[in-house]
């Protein structure tokens, strides 16, 4: 029996896993936390939760939470505890000292999808600003930066176009390359309410999911496709709506562009991009896909959501391009119950890309050498700011091991375990003369950095998060900073200690300049924050109360554009020694690499990644249930236990990446996404056997 004790006070706040963006009652008893109560007024979540935002929250008061700076000169000395002063002042003599030496663009900086609005503005701002470079990134690009880049491409923005509430009016929804039930509970539930009370399901996926074999839910269609290959599929679903006249020609002359729309149905038509000749290598049933397209064009309201098996592809941003083309030529845009829908992997996901965290994107999605816009920040901030775009995450890897780069702030992310090909981000991070990293606890990449700052958690500080769809919300103080400093103290106290002025005493006045600098947020302020309970942008004249759908009259870019989207197979090759492919996802309980709910309650949920085999794969190689084996690729090896199942087709292996044991980055490939880099994660040739260990 578990005592728990009444609570004093309660504080509205917002979950900091997912990008459903739940809102919560955090019950207060003096500094401890009693328990996390979902808030039935929460428009993104309307009194639900999952296991992860009720409990999974544990890891703010963990034994191992790192609550004083610490400083090292080499990586393979011991720790030093010192004070705030001196840590800050560590970092601002070595960044200074490493600009002396090897030039202004030789550090860099990553923000955190993790961290709110304020502190991903106000990182950029350093870096911008005070280091006088373009050279920041973000995980958030490591993840739906195709998204940004597709939509933006498409109809002129990059954000989803629905809110979660349109849901309830779809007549068909279309799963691509997401798992609801696991990624985004309390929308998965809300999309399962909706099928059962009739709606149709597509989904488009490598795996059985939870969705296609939810009870007293029809999957519709399955489209079990190879990986790799969505571009083929998407492109095939288009050519069966324009070859069988499923075109809504009015929605078309009156939103598109009118000559692109001509090329590319010219383009879908032919019959190399029918459902029959694709099907030997996308591995789809042609007359699945024929159904399938015929019911998303015809059965009403059809809206598309997709996750991370969309963007975590050479082809990403084609991908999302083609999802654009299909929702336009059946004129499912514009409209509660349709539209085309990313489902953001974290909190803070939109409001990171928003913030300005690209190399070539200042906030509001404005580009470095954009003259206009640059004169204006640089009149608001003192400063010449730098038009070339700097670098990305693994351009900057590269440019370390090349000798260029010398210095990296990380606020909140862990790249050794994160990012693709873990041999190359080690080697980057080695050859640097200063890593910082500011996090909870020693994460992997601390392994290789020099200064240490405490972060803090969600409950520790203010600010607010954007959620999936657009939606702006408050996080609140729930108790006393652990370590003396929120994230955005810790970014502002660098700035001054290497000379660059950055004033705030709250981070509203930080919201204030972010509404000042970013159309899109002109009407956003704390005040009307707590008025409304939450916005989704655009908010500004035009929009008072937000947006929650977009293009509803006409597209932010004018006309609706269509893009040709031709298939190009991946250079992850399967082969005598590579023949089967594995693809990655996540599970209800975890999060991401697990830094936090591998500290709470959650771990008994899922004590270990496994890795889920066909039956007849197993078979093959002598593998049984539970069995110890070495999945090898290209880039390396690693060990888990096998888990026999018919989830995945036969040549398809899947993980998860919630444990540092598993280190499945350690087999994933170097591909990555042609426009945005993002990287391939979802496809890499792998071969399985029984195994001791790697
Ligand atoms: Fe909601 Fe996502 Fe948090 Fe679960 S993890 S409570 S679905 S925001």
């Amino acid at each position: 029996v578990i005592e728990i004790g009444q609570p004093e006070r309660s504080v509205v706040t917002t979950c900091a896993y997912c990008g459903v963006g739940c809102t919560f009652k955090a019950e207060m008893r003096g500094e401890e936390l009693v328990r996390m109560v979902p808030y039935k007024d929460g428009k993104a979540n309307r009194g639900h939760s999952c296991v992860k935002g009720r409990f999974a929250w544990g890891y703010a008061t963990h034994r191992e939470r790192i609550l004083k700076p610490m400083v090292r000169e080499r990586i393979t000395d011991p720790w030093r505890e010192v004070s705030w002063d001196e840590a800050i002042g560590h970092v601002a003599r070595e960044f200074r000292r490493i600009q002396a030496k090897y030039g202004r663009t030789a550090i860099g900086g990553i923000t955190s999808s993790r961290c709110t609005n304020e502190e991903t503005f106000l990182v950029q701002k350093l870096i911008r600003a005070g280091f006088g470079n373009n050279n920041v990134d973000t995980c958030a690009r490591v993840c739906h930066s195709p998204t940004g880049y597709g939509l933006k491409t498409a109809f002129g923005t990059s954000a989803g176009t629905q809110d979660f509430d349109s849901v309830e009016q779809s007549d068909v929804v279309m799963v691509i390359g997401a798992n609801p039930t696991d990624g985004h509970p309390v929308f998965g539930s809300r999309l399962k309410k909706r099928l059962r009370q009739g709606a149709k399901l597509i989904v488009v996926d490598p795996r059985r999911i939870d969705l296609v074999r939810t009870p007293h839910v029809a999957a519709a269609h399955h489209l079990p496709l190879r990986p790799g290959t969505n571009v083929a599929v998407l492109t095939a679903l288009a050519h069966v709506v324009v070859t069988e006249g499923l075109v809504d020609e009015a929605f078309v002359r009156a939103r598109c562009d009118m000559e692109s729309f001509g090329a590319w149905a010219e383009f879908v038509a032919d019959p190399a991009n029918s459902p029959e000749a694709v099907a030997q290598y996308t591995g789809v049933d042609p007359d699945e896909i024929r159904k399938a397209a015929r019911l998303y064009a015809t059965g009403g309201n059809a809206a598309i959501y997709y996750g991370l098996g969309v963007t975590e592809h050479s082809q990403g941003s084609t991908t999302v391009m083609a999802i654009a083309n299909l929702a336009m030529a059946t004129g499912n845009l514009g409209r509660p119950g349709v539209g085309v829908n990313p489902l953001r992997g974290q909190n803070n996901v939109q409001g990171a890309c928003d913030m300005g965290s690209f190399p070539h994107e200042l906030p509001g999605y404005r580009h470095v050498a954009d003259d206009a816009t640059r004169q204006m920040f640089e009149e608001l901030w003192g400063v010449e700011l730098d038009h070339e775009p700097g670098l990305r995450i693994p351009n900057m890897l590269d440019a370390a091991v090349g000798g260029s780069f010398k210095g990296l702030y990380v606020q909140g992310e862990d790249i050794l375990q994160s990012d693709p090909n873990t041999a190359h981000v080690a080697a980057g991070l080695a050859a640097m003369e200063c890593v910082v990293i500011q996090d909870l606890f020693l994460n992997e990449t601390a392994n290789y950095a020099h200064v240490f700052l405490p972060g803090s958690t969600f409950l520790e500080k203010d600010g607010t998060f954007t959620n999936a769809e657009r939606r702006i919300q408050r996080v609140r103080k729930v108790m006393s900073s652990r370590s003396g400093k929120a994230d955005w103290e810790i970014t502002l106290d660098i700035a001054h200690a290497m000379g660059f002025r950055m004033d705030y005493s709250h981070p509203s006045e930080i919201m204030d300049e972010i509404a000042r600098v970013t159309p899109t947020f002109a009407g956003v302020s704390y005040d009307r924050l707590d008025a409304l309970g939450s916005i989704q942008w655009p908010c500004n004249d035009k929009a008072p109360q937000g947006t929650p759908v977009m293009h509803v009259d006409g597209f932010v870019r004018g006309q609706g554009r269509f893009m040709i989207t031709e298939y190009v197979p991946t250079d992850e090759k399967t082969g005598p020694r590579f023949p089967l492919l594995l693809t990655t996802g996540r599970i209800l309980s975890q999060y991401n690499v697990g830094a936090q709910t591998r500290r709470t309650e959650n771990v008994r949920w899922h004590e270990e990644d496994l890795l889920e085999i066909h039956p007849h794969d197993a078979e093959e190689r002598g593998i049984r249930d539970g069995d110890l084996v070495k999945l090898q690729s290209r880039a390396g090896a690693t060990a888990l236990k096998a888990l026999i199942t018919d989830r995945v087709a036969p040549g398809v292996v899947y993980t998860t990446f919630h444990h540092p044991m598993t280190q499945a980055n350690v087999v994933t490939t170097d591909y990555s996404d042609w426009a945005t880099n993002c990287p391939e994660y979802k496809v890499t040739a792998v071969q399985v056997s029984p195994s001791n260990g790697p």
